[in-house]
């Protein structure tokens, strides 16, 4: 049980005087935008974009601006806290926790040695606080088992730039973006999960006729933009891109001059690429998709100098991730369009800062500031560090290492700013074994999440956006500053503060002296040009210099920003210049597709995860939000409806999704976009949010042999319907706790929690549960008890404090109408009389799912402007109600709506 904690509001803790905007970056997605706060004295704020960002020039989506709302300290851990025998976490004092750490460490490495300890970051943590973790560990410690959940989003392409280039470089920018004439993404629903960076190539192909190839084997509203949509098989994508090569070398569009400069091992690339696609018949074969496609596809490639293709997820979280990123760059190689305007392959980071937890060496395979294990590399290091107990190779990647920890061999764990009780594949399994951990310590946001629940030992608390200073790196190489405009409620600290006093307590305090983050980047950035005689990509020895006052005052860089150079490239590899040691780039000879475990009669179906447009990770900062719980409030699955038609499912119906691992019950949404036989579940949920749990505990650990990314997206599953009796929703401005039995998503409301429900209760259980529910305030009910219908609401005042909805499917009022009641200021008294009746209610107008989340914008509201005749396009909507003229995340869906409801509309 958690002991209680003081759980003060912002406002007892006096603000940091506020400048009149404070430039910071978003801690979302990796496009990196940068953002003007406004905070104000009631420790709020209203986030815009920062028109001179050059990430996303003052555009913002739907996540980035509803920021402002998930700024409470509700779920908050403001102290630190420490497991006492009788198994009660307790409230201390920062040196006792501090110590706890440290002594536990010290016994563990002291008995054990390096390797029964590993530290697991994330891509949430700044540039400064994985910098000094991993020096701990890497450089102090002796072990390199420090790994990320990076492992999870963009592992393989780390790997395949590595094997094609010899660094892990992004030979590219966005501007990119902007000038070529061909995006081909693959893998990537980049506008739900990089939207700024989607709706700029879209506005390329409006303004310049670009055309977007997407390939995905699932239709998302990316693939709704694109000029061609190639519904790839499963895993089939190195098939895809060897066809290509082939395909390539057979027309003559190679550069050969370009080969013969700057690379080798085309010949065996191509040799093997002819056996996996020889011709398109031959490559249609195998990545299921119509020849004629595959032929346009090709032309397009071939026809159009300027190409970029992105990738992202569902590229790289896969058994082959490393081939499929390997295939594309031998393709972008070939023809020699790399590191020019408007041509490359281009690596689409999922977190805000995978890119610098990769310079910083926050990786288990490698050491540092792009650097590797060899003994050259190590002893270098360890003469920077002052350090004699470096790691000399590599540690256990994120799947292994917790692997480790099942098996006892890791014996303390120290997690920073994510929450792999939830992310990992077989996350149950993985929740279980950290529970038998010696040392069990989580820096963390919450005080409740999948992870910390887990038996957590020591609990720190950790500062959350906003009030922390430091640096974070984009997808495009450009590092910019996140600024602290918060105080830290609390004791809350900088998890550089929190490495950096448990280092000291270990006794390596003249390694960490830092007392600023500002410290610490000068460190990282001197540490990036030690020795290094243009020999190392990442070089960023012209910030090692920087004052207090020039690194509060940062301007996004991207780099390298060699102190040796006035010179500023921003792009790589045009003119070859690779980091292997003859300089020349590797063709990759590739494997046959196959994906991990095979389908079977028992489970014949493939289950793939990934990412909403309105959500984040598990939730812990976007799901305070009730503007972004609005879109998809419930975890779902997205079913084909052929697939739906054979195994009995219903749109809107629930079904248990089983795998080897785990078994959850997910609302079905039936959805043409989805590929016969695979199903698709947000990542998002968690024993946090939802009754259901994890889809992480469905997941299989298969990973790619190289990257050890794990395959995310193919896990073999079953589906069947589930029926349940009834369903419903409680809003109530308190916690609230449910009937054990109940299937339940909460939700964010305005002032509130809300939970939609399903269950096989009666009546019985909900009446006497409601006093549990409704525990304030008076009290009014409504029975009917043929129809197993039961209603209660709670006023206090003019106020619905609480209120229960439950019965059959067709018995339950719309929730978005009561949700408008309850988060009103006050309620009327003809809504008063009419809310429990299930009738309409006066004023309150039921806005349906949320659309367009920047500016409120429901189904309701985009119907009745249809069915009026007054909008007929997806300009009308944004003309009449602003829909989609903001962030437009929401176009693709916009538009489909508006095709959709103007053929069904009356004329
Ligand atoms: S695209 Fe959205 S989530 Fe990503 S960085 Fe920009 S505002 Fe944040």
């Amino acid at each position: 049980m958690l002991a209680r904690q003081s759980a003060p509001g912002r406002r007892m803790n006096a603000p940091i005087p506020p400048p009149p905007a404070v430039r910071t970056t978003c801690p979302y997605c990796g496009v990196g935008c940068g953002l003007l706060v406004l905070p104000d004295q009631r420790g709020a704020a209203s986030i815009t974009g920062d028109p001179d960002h050059p990430a996303n020039l003052g555009r913002i989506c739907s996540k980035g601006s509803a920021l402002g709302e998930t700024l409470g300290l509700d779920q908050r851990l403001l102290h630190p806290m420490v497991r006492e025998p009788d198994g009660d976490l307790r409230r201390v004092e920062w040196p006792a926790a501090i110590a706890a750490v440290a002594d536990g460490f010290r016994r563990i490495l002291d008995r054990d040695g390096p390797d029964a300890i590993a530290f697991y970051l994330s891509g949430q943590l700044l540039t400064e606080d994985y910098y000094v973790a991993n020096k701990l560990m890497k450089g102090f410690l002796g072990s390199a088992n420090v790994d990320t959940n990076s492992r999870l989003c963009m592992a393989s392409s780390v790997a395949g730039h590595r094997r094609a280039f010899g660094s892990d470089t992004v030979p590219g920018v966005y501007a990119d973006l902007d000038r070529a004439n061909l995006i081909v993404l693959t893998g990537s629903n980049a506008a739900w999960c990089h939207p700024v960076l989607f709706q700029r190539m879209v506005r390329n192909k409006r303004e310049r006729g670009a055309q977007i190839v997407v390939i995905d084997p699932r239709n998302t509203p990316t693939g709704e933009e694109a000029d061609l949509f190639l519904g790839i098989a499963p895993g089939t994508d190195t098939a895809l891109f060897c066809g290509l090569l082939v395909d390539l070398a057979r027309n003559g569009a190679l550069d050969q001059r370009y080969v013969d400069d700057h690379t080798i091992g085309l010949a065996d690339a191509l040799a093997r690429a002819r056996e996996i696609a020889p011709d398109v018949a031959r490559t249609a074969a195998a990545t299921g998709l119509p020849a004629n496609d595959i032929a346009t596809f090709f032309e397009l490639f071939r026809t159009n100098p300027r190409v970029v293709t992105c990738f992202s997820q569902g590229v790289n979280q896969s058994a082959q991730g490393t081939d499929k990123v390997n295939a594309i760059i031998n393709c972008h190689l070939a023809t020699g369009r790399i590191g020019k305007p408007g041509m490359g392959p281009f690596s689409l980071t999922g977190q805000p800062n995978a890119m610098g937890g990769r310079e910083v060496g926050g990786l288990a395979n490698q050491l540092a500031a792009h650097m590797g294990f060899s003994p050259r590399e190590v002893d270098r290091v360890g003469r920077f560090w002052r350090a004699d107990r470096v790691a000399t190779r590599e540690g256990l990647k994120a799947v292994q290492m917790f692997e480790a920890i099942e098996r006892g061999t890791i014996k303390a764990l120290w997690i920073m700013a994510t929450n792999p009780g939830a992310s990992l594949p077989r996350a149950g399994a993985m929740r279980d074994a950290m529970r038998n951990l010696e040392l069990f310590v989580v820096s963390e946001n919450v005080l409740s999440n999948d992870t910390v629940n887990s038996g957590v030992q020591v609990l720190l608390p950790a500062a959350a956006w906003g009030e922390k200073d430091g640096t974070v790196t984009n997808s495009e190489r450009r590092i910019s500053r996140q600024r602290r405009f918060l105080a830290c409620p609390g004791d809350a600290r900088p998890d550089w503060w929190i490495v950096c006093e448990v280092a000291r307590a270990m006794g390596f305090a003249q390694a960490f002296g830092f007392r600023s983050a500002a410290e610490i980047f000068r460190e990282h950035a001197a540490l990036s040009c030690f020795e290094n005689h243009g020999t190392r990509d990442f070089d960023i020895g012209g910030l090692s210099l920087l004052s207090p006052a020039q690194y509060d005052e940062l301007e996004p860089v991207q780099w390298p920003v060699r102190a040796s150079s006035a010179r500023r490239d921003t792009r790589f590899f045009a003119s070859g210049g690779f980091f292997t040691l003859d300089r020349r780039a590797r063709f990759v000879a590739l494997e046959p597709p196959r994906l991990g475990t095979a389908t079977s009669a028992e489970f014949p179906f493939r289950l793939n995860s990934g990412r909403i447009r309105d959500q984040w990770h598990t939730m812990t900062r976007s799901g305070a939000s009730p503007r972004l719980g609005a879109h998809r409030p419930e975890p779902f699955v997205e079913v084909n409806p052929l697939d739906a038609a054979a195994t009995g499912l219903t749109d809107n119906g629930f079904a248990r999704v089983t795998t080897r691992h785990s078994a959850c019950v997910l609302r079905v949404s039936v959805n043409a976009g989805q590929r016969q036989g695979l199903l698709f579940a947000p990542i998002h949920w968690s024993g946090e949010t939802a009754s259901t749990g994890p889809i992480g505990d469905l997941v299989a650990p298969e990973t790619d042999p190289l990257s050890g990314q794990p395959e995310l997206k193919a896990t073999p599953a079953a589906i069947e319907p589930i029926a349940f009796r009834y369903r419903g929703f409680a809003l109530s401005r308190r916690p609230i706790v449910l009937p054990p039995a109940t299937w339940a998503a909460r939700v964010a409301v305005a002032n509130g929690t809300g939970f939609r429900f399903a269950s096989d209760d009666g009546i019985d259980i909900w009446r006497s549960h409601h006093g549990v529910l409704l525990a304030h305030g008076d009290i009014a009910e409504y029975i009917d008890a043929p129809r197993g219908v039961y209603r209660a609401a709670a006023f206090v005042e003019r106020k619905l404090e609480a209120c229960l909805f439950v019965g059959p499917p067709e018995a339950v009022p719309p929730w978005h109408a009561v949700k408008a009641l309850f988060e009103a200021e006050a309620v009327g008294d003809v809504a008063r009389r009419l809310l429990l009746s299930g009738q309409s209610v006066d004023g309150v107008a039921d806005t349906g799912p949320l659309i367009c989340a920047c500016f409120g914008v429901g189904l309701q509201a985009i119907r009745s402007a249809i069915a009026s005749g007054a909008a007929h396009s997806v300009s009308d909507m944004g003309r009449m109600l602003r829909a989609g003229t903001n962030c437009g995340s929401c176009l693709p869906e916009l538009r489909r709506i508006v095709s959709h409801e103007s053929v069904t509309a009356p004329v």
